[in-house]
Parts: structure tokens; C-alpha cells; sequence
């Protein structure tokens, strides 16, 4: 295991007078035996020094409530969706596109006489003729007809459920398209029962950025510091503030796959001298097949919470092992916490002692601990979605990871370096200095390495269990995804939602860590959730508090 690590302290022995036992052994009660043996494996209590395995990626068993994704959610929706000046085209019924309408609020900043397509949300709308018969040629009409209008520089397509069902050969409409138009047009055979949930979407996704885009334009960039931020999605502007904090430091970012980004940034960012790695889950494909390609190594890193950007900034300024580079991170970081430091100070001191529970994606779930943990209110539990056993585990559990017929079912690019562009990107003296130091490369630790000993860890969480947790433990705040977030708010528990955070952020860097703090403070203040009862409560009208007497007036 790496140095790196920061095993946590302490035992979550009970919450409310129940142990992480007792309440595993509740949410699992009355499952039918077969969804008992699997969910069991699902829900772990944690270990930080040695972590337990733990089932994951594995399908959601069919009459559990999931609040998961489909694998063309994850491949259009989460990391080609925020490219703004790709044209995206939706390939089925037109309910599929609900996934490609800005549902996760990935900003973009537009320049002058360029157009943002992000806005737009285009499906070739498949009726049930084109199951009969077939959609190509609706497709390549659909194509020509987007090119027509738009004429951009580069066209995606998107395979949904019912075009693998009948076959249509969306790679070859997208050949003859880009030989007819003269612009780059590709496709992503990424239909929603391709895997067990949207983190097939990503491993696609990143296949098909690879082979389509990354390195088709090999125009040198003599920047200082050149880096690539990868699984970094520009929710609420965090792309923004992390790109800001970096300017400040001399550090530039050639491009953030994929949020912010344009495609000219793509195709040309393969002259960065360094990746780093935001959500593992979603772009550690990408990460690797980059380092074996063209020599640029990666790590990984964490702008959401104000230690973990210090400790993300200075790993980065000690990768490229200049003093002044050093020096100036560190002036940068002295002096963004001396005006964070007592807005966290001040909230901590309200809030210290209290509970968070946090399912979302692939790596938030992880990320915003910190973020909670910046102002006294520790996570007893947490799980993720989509992720995968390395996720929970660390890295070093790859080569134990079984291949199941679902992962086989996604291409692994074959990946060579390449003859006249691979260059390492550091010595292997330089580099073993650093890896001699505890740096540590192309790692992960994994979630279950920064959670307290006994904590309980749940892989995508069900309706049922989640109204257990909510129920027994009665966390504070739990921070969730688009879809659970009303369920959880409607028992009476404020939720912050941390996949398209409603209309808050940024949250990532400095910036973004104090925007955190006063809204987490916001929420937890006001007396709203007060007079919210929850489901279970059978006599809801005697436990309904009255409202004060001045309310009652107004109404
Ligand atoms: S699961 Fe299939 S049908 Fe449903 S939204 Fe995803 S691609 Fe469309």
C-alpha cells in the first residue's frame, strides 16, 4: 500500500444506540434467501487498515429500488454530454434523451461565434417502424439533416436499448457520414443494458475518445506545467474554480475531460506533461491508455475539501520538482486558507459532532467526506452507485477483481506506444526518487481507506435500505443523487445533491469548499425539516409540530 495513506482513527461503535451490525442485519431481514446472499456481500462494515471485500459492479436485482443509471446515461449523459461543440445525436425513442438535456448541469463558457450544443438535445425520435424495418437510413438522414443546420466540426452518435436489439450499424452509418461530410462523426455502441449500470457508459466513453479524438492534432503547446484534469465534469463551475486556482499557481490545464472542454482541447491534449485523476471510477481507462500511448503519467487527486486541494496542489508541484513552482503553491495555498479558514472555523464550531450519510457516483461519494469532515460532521455511512470493487478497495485489488460476462462485454482497446509520439514524461531515476519519497503514481486508495473503522459501507443503496439508515441512524444530512433526493427530503432529512447540486456550486478548490460550508450551514439551520413526518410515523397529525403563531396568522 502506498505511504500516502491517512488511516483514520477511531470506531464507529454505534449511532443512535444501534450498532453498524445490527442496522445491516435490519435492512437485510425478510429478503428473499438468493437477494439476501448478494446484498450481504453489498453492505460491509468498514476496515481501513486491511478493507474487506465488498460486492460491486455487480446487477441490480430486479423489484429492488435502484437509483442507478443506464450504461447510454453514463457514456452521453455524464462524459461525452459536456463536450460543448461535439453535436450529440441521440440514436432511439425519444425518451432516451432525457438523459442528454443538461440533466447534470455541466457548464460551459462559449467563445464568440462558436455555438453551444449542449443546449440542444437531438434524437433521431425511432417510431416503431424503424424497429420493424431498421433505423440507418433515418440515422444517416438524421446526420445530413444536423450537419445541414449546425455544420460543426464533429458529430457523436449514441446507440440506445432498441437499436442493438434489432442491429443497426450505427459505426458504419457514422463511417460513410464522415467520408460524405468531411468532419469527424463517430458512434458509441452504448445501449443501456450494455452493463450493470452507467460505469459501463464510461469505460465506452472513454474507448471511443481515445480512438476518435485524443491525438489527432499534434500542434506543440510550449506552456509551463501542462496538465490534463481527467473525470473532472464541470458541475456548477468546479472546473472553473479549479482552473482559477491553478492559473494562480502557473499551472495550465490543456484540457478537462470532459467539462468545460472543447474538442480542439481534446484532439490536442496529449502534450500534457501530467494527468491528474478527479473521479477514478469514470476515467481511469482513459488515464492508463494515455501513460501506454504517448508516456504521460497520472495520479490521483481531490480538489473537493480545503486539505485535500492543499495536499492535490503540493503533489503536483512536487511532481514537476521545481522550486519556484513550489514555492508558489505554497503562497497560493497560505493565502486562500487565511480567508477559508475562519469562515470553516466559524461553521465547524455550529455544526461539529453531527452525521452525514453520502451515496452518489463513482468517486463523490469519497470526495465530499472531506468537504463534511472540513466542518466537524463525520460520514457514517457511504456507498456509491457504479463503482467497482478497486474503487472501495484501493487499486491493488485489480488483479483479484473476477471478469464477469458483463465487463466482457465492453471492448479493452489494445493499446501500444506510439512509434514517434510516446516520450516519457519524467526519468526513471526522477521518478523512483519520488516513488522512494511515498509519492505515489497511477494509484488509488479507495474509499474504505479514509473511513473510520466500522463505518457502514453499501453499495447502490436501495429505497428499502436507505429508509432503514434514515430511520435508525437518523443522520443530519445525507448527500445523494438526483433521483433519491426528494425520498430522503420528504422523511424529513435535508439532502444535498451532489450530481448536479440543484443550483448550487461550484464546490471544488478553496472557493468552492467555503461556498460548501455555508450551504451545508444553510440547510442545516433553517427549522424547515422540522415540520416534515416522515413516512413511518403512523399518527402523522399528532406528531405534525404546529407552527408558530405568526405563520398561522399569515395563512
Ligand atoms: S435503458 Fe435503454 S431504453 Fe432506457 S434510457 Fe437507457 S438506453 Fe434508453
Amino acid at each position: 500500500m502506498s505511504t500516502e495513506a491517512t488511516i483514520p482513527t477511531g470506531t464507529i461503535e454505534e449511532v443512535e444506540g444501534v450498532t453498524p451490525d445490527a442496522l445491516r442485519e435490519q435492512m437485510l431481514k425478510g429478503l428473499p434467501s438468493k437477494t439476501l446472499r448478494k446484498r450481504a456481500k453489498q453492505i460491509v462494515p468498514n476496515d481501513p487498515e486491511t478493507p474487506p471485500e465488498i460486492g460491486a459492479n455487480s446487477r441490480t436485482i430486479p423489484g429492488i429500488i435502484t437509483q442507478r443509471g443506464c450504461t447510454y446515461a453514463g457514456c452521453r449523459g455524464v462524459v461525452i454530454g459536456p463536450i460543448h461543440d461535439i453535436l450529440h445525436i441521440t440514436h432511439g425513442p425519444v425518451g432516451c434523451g432525457y438523459y442528454s438535456w443538461m440533466t447534470r448541469r455541466n457548464l460551459a463558457r462559449v467563445p464568440e461565434g462558436q455555438t453551444n450544443y449542449m443546449q440542444y438535445c437531438m434524437t433521431t425520435d425511432m417510431q416503431e417502424d424503424h424497429i420493424v424495418f431498421g433505423g440507418e437510413k433515418r440515422l444517416a438522414e438524421a446526420i445530413r439533416e444536423a450537419y445541414r443546420l449546425f455544420k460543426p466540426k464533429a458529430i457523436s452518435v449514441y446507440a440506445t436499448c432498441p437499436v442493438g436489439l434489432i442491429g443497426d450499424d450505427i459505426h458504419s452509418v457514422c463511417r460513410q457520414a464522415k467520408e460524405e461530410l468531411g468532419i469527424n462523426v463517430f458512434g458509441f455502441s452504448c445501449e443501456g443494458y450494455k452493463g450493470v449500470s452507467q460505469s459501463a457508459g464510461h469505460h465506452i466513453a472513454n474507448n471511443g475518445v481515445f480512438k476518435h479524438m485524443i491525438g489527432l492534432d499534434d500542434t506543440p503547446n510550449d506552456a509551463k506545467y501542462k496538465i490534463n484534469i481527467l473525470g473532472e465534469y464541470n458541475i456548477g463551475g468546479d472546473a472553473w474554480a479549479i482552473d482559477e486556482l491553478l492559473k494562480k499557481c502557473g499551472i495550465t490545464i490543456l484540457a478537462t475531460l470532459s467539462g468545460g472542454v472543447s474538442y480542439d482541447e481534446i484532439i490536442n491534449c496529449h502534450q500534457a506533461d501530467l494527468n491528474v485523476v478527479m473521479c477514478h471510477r469514470s476515467i481511469n481507462y482513459m488515464a492508463e491508455m494515455m501513460e501506454t500511448k504517448f508516456g504521460i503519467p497520472w495520479f490521483k487527486v481531490n480538489f473537493i475539501g480545503a486539505d485535500s486541494t492543499a495536499k492535490s496542489l503540493r503533489k503536483i508541484a512536487k511532481y514537476f520538482d521545481d522550486k519556484e513552482l513550489m514555492d508558489r503553491v505554497e503562497e497560493v495555498i497560505a493565502a486562500e486558507l487565511a480567508v477559508l479558514r475562519p469562515i470553516q472555523a466559524e461553521i465547524k464550531a455550529k455544526h461539529q459532532g453531527k452525521k452525514a450519510a453520502i451515496f452518489v457516483g463513482g468517486s463523490r461519494a469519497h470526495h465530499y467526506q472531506d468537504l463534511f469532515g472540513d466542518i466537524g460532521i463525520e460520514t457514517v455511512s457511504a456507498g456509491y452507485e457504479f463503482a467497482h470493487r478497486d474503487d472501495y478497495e484501493g487499486r491493488d485489488v485489480l488483479p483479484n477483481i473476477k471478469i464477469d460476462a458483463d465487463s466482457r462485454n465492453i471492448e479493452e482497446l489494445d493499446v501500444e506506444p506510439d512509434e514517434t509520439r510516446f516520450r516519457p514524461r519524467i526519468s526513471p531515476e526522477a521518478k523512483q526518487k519520488l516513488i522512494d519519497a511515498g509519492f505515489a503514481f497511477s494509484d488509488y486508495l479507495g474509499m474504505m481507506r479514509e473511513m473510520k473503522k466500522r463505518a457502514l459501507v453499501i453499495d447502490d443503496i436501495s429505497h428499502h435500505e436507505l429508509e432503514h439508515l434514515i430511520k435508525t441512524w437518523k443522520p443530519d444530512i445525507i448527500g445523494s443523487g438526483i433521483k433519491d433526493k426528494f425520498i430522503i427530503e420528504k422523511m424529513g432529512v435535508p439532502c444535498k445533491q451532489l450530481h448536479s447540486y440543484d443550483y448550487g456550486g461550484p464546490y471544488a478548490s478553496f472557493a468552492g469548499a467555503i461556498n460548501f460550508y455555508k450551504e451545508i450551514d444553510r440547510m442545516l439551520s433553517t427549522k424547515v425539516w422540522s415540520y416534515v413526518v416522515p413516512p413511518w410515523v403512523k399518527d402523522r397529525k399528532a406528531a405534525a409540530p404546529e407552527a408558530p403563531a405568526e405563520e398561522q396568522k399569515a395563512a
